[in-house]
């Protein structure tokens, strides 16, 4: 396993294709180090023998000790665990810890590449590739992230209905070497400080879609190759320092007719398993956030607990009913992806089929349980964003600026006039108004809100995902029974009617 410092040496060594504001920069550029220090964690805690086991698994290719961001689920055990890991990192960092794309993605293509392989009866070699590649991100314990969202253009049109094709990435030359791909991915977390860039479908597609049906992987640095990259980080503190400085950037990923080798293709005209690509990425992913949403949730709370404190309101019972309403929301999302855990099993949903076994016999986590946790705490966002905004009161929207606190003219009466809780230290009360600033009155936090909501496909997505899976049908037969109604058989001449 590599340490912190090694991922930033090999980041140096990468070719600049990184654009941001007009610029190109270096990867270990200033602007990028929160985020580098960020996804640094996931190295330092894996290093760390106390978390030996929760952020570290063996590999089933070598046998070896491997981060466990790195690792193919094969078991319950190592889906509570990646849950896990997720929630104790993500409270670490004090956000996102960035490196569970890469975890989502390789999980994802590991089942879809073999099942593609099965289906072409030996005529292609995809998940053979895809081994040979995941062995290789193992040992050097490389940092992947997951380029699945597709600019999408106009979104009433398929892929293969809008007026310019480039809408969704796509194969345009398929050479006896390797493909060519065009298009542009988008909100690619962390791929300006990824060393891979993973690359599969956003949708479902008609078997005449076949050049949208492209999995691969690259180099983040790979010729062709484009990111165009915002970067969310904190106001810069000089004087009161924070505890812990987190960073994220999200790249506009662009395929400028990049050459791919076939060894790095893992999918390519297989259109059933394009869709299911994309549905199980967004499976594994939604079953990530089990993890962080609740660490989200872990932050919440106590930042609104703390602001009550601050503000001498704690016993107050309008208080009490919000920190229930956070603690609700995390433990039932935490819940929905424990049980997502333990009913995992290497087998797919397909509806009106059931279950179905489904790759190699990696673990899958249970579709059901998975969207509806993501779902539950995704929508709960903003609705915890207004309650912290109700229980802080409007300070730290108008905080004064850090100098002011250090001005001899206004500091001593800055500090007397923040003191709301006499047992409170105006200094610490001062440091809880920045954090609460940092996450909710600063455009990084509204950033992160849109993350957390969208991150892993919009709401409308999951509802999908669970009314398509759920057996409803079996529902609407209990109710029939105990009302009442008679089972008539419906007359074929109505049955399109409905
Ligand atoms: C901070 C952040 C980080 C992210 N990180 C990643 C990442 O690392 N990798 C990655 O691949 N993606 C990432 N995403 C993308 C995320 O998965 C998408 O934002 C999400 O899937 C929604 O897609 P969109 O942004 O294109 O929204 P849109 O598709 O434009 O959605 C806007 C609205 O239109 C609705 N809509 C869209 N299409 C239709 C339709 N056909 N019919 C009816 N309504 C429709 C949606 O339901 C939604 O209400 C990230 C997003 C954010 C904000």
């Amino acid at each position: 396993m590599r340490t912190k410092q090694e991922y930033i040496e090999r980041l140096r060594t990468m070719r600049r294709n990184i654009y941001v504001n007009g610029e190109k920069i270096a990867r270990d550029d200033e602007m990028q180090m929160p985020t580098i220090n960020t996804i640094g964690l996931t190295f330092d805690y894996a290093a760390d023998p106390k978390h030996d086991g929760l952020c570290t698994a063996i590999s089933h290719l070598t046998g070896e000790k491997i981060n466990r961001f790195n690792h193919i689920h094969h078991s319950k055990e190592d889906l509570h665990k990646k849950q896990d890991m997720t929630r104790l990192l993500c409270q670490v960092a004090g956000g996102c810890i960035q490196r569970c794309m890469g975890i989502d993605g390789s999980n994802a293509i590991y089942n879809v590449s073999y099942e593609a392989d099965k289906m072409n009866n030996g005529a292609t070699e995809y998940h053979k590739n895809f081994k040979k590649w995941l062995e290789r991100f193992q040992k050097e314990d490389l940092v992947g992230c997951c380029a699945q969202t597709d600019v999408k253009g106009d979104r009433m049109k398929r892929p293969s209905q809008q007026k310019d094709p480039d809408m969704y990435v796509r194969v345009v030359e398929r050479k006896s070497d390797g493909i060519v791909v065009r298009g542009s991915k988008v909100h690619n977390s962390e791929a300006s400080v990824a060393d891979e860039i993973l690359v599969l479908p956003t949708r479902a597609l008609l078997p005449e879609e076949k050049d949208w049906a492209v999995a691969f992987a690259v180099p983040g640095d790979w010729e062709g190759v484009k990111q165009v990259v915002s970067i969310h980080n904190l106001r810069e503190r000089q004087y009161f320092k924070r505890g812990f400085t987190p960073g994220a950037t999200d790249s506009y990923t662009i395929f400028d007719d990049c050459f791919v080798p076939w060894e790095r293709v893992f999918l390519c005209g297989e259109t059933i398993h394009g869709g299911v690509c994309a549905l199980l990425f967004a499976l594994f992913h939604r079953h990530s956030y089990s993890g962080c949403k609740p660490a989200l949730g872990d932050l919440m709370l106590g930042t609104v607990a703390l602001a009550a404190e601050y503000n001498g309101i704690a016993k107050a019972s309008h208080v009490r009913d919000k920190l229930a309403e956070i603690i609700r929301v995390s433990e039932l999302g935490y819940a929905a992806g424990f049980t997502a855990s333990e009913m995992g099993k290497p087998e797919v949903y397909i509806p009106g089929v059931g279950f179905r076994p489904y790759g190699p016999g990696s673990y899958i986590p249970n579709s059901i349980y998975a969207n509806v946790g993501r779902c539950l705490t995704g929508e709960a966002v903003f609705r915890e964003a207004e309650i912290l905004c109700d229980v802080s009161g409007g300070i730290p929207a108008t905080f004064p600026y850090e100098g002011d606190f250090m001005n001899p003219e206004t500091k001593d009466l800055l500090y007397k006039y923040i003191t709301r809780n006499p047992d409170i230290h105006p200094e610490d009360a001062a440091q809880l108004w920045r954090y609460v600033g940092d996450l909710a009155c600063s455009a990084t936090g509204g950033i992160h809100m849109y993350g957390a909501f969208h991150g892993g496909g919009s709401p409308i997505m999951e509802a999908i995902a669970i009314t398509s899976q759920y057996d409803i049908e079996s529902r609407k037969k209990l109710v029939k029974q105990l009302a009442g109604i008679k089972d008539r058989k419906v007359n074929p001449e109505n049955k399109d009617k409905k």
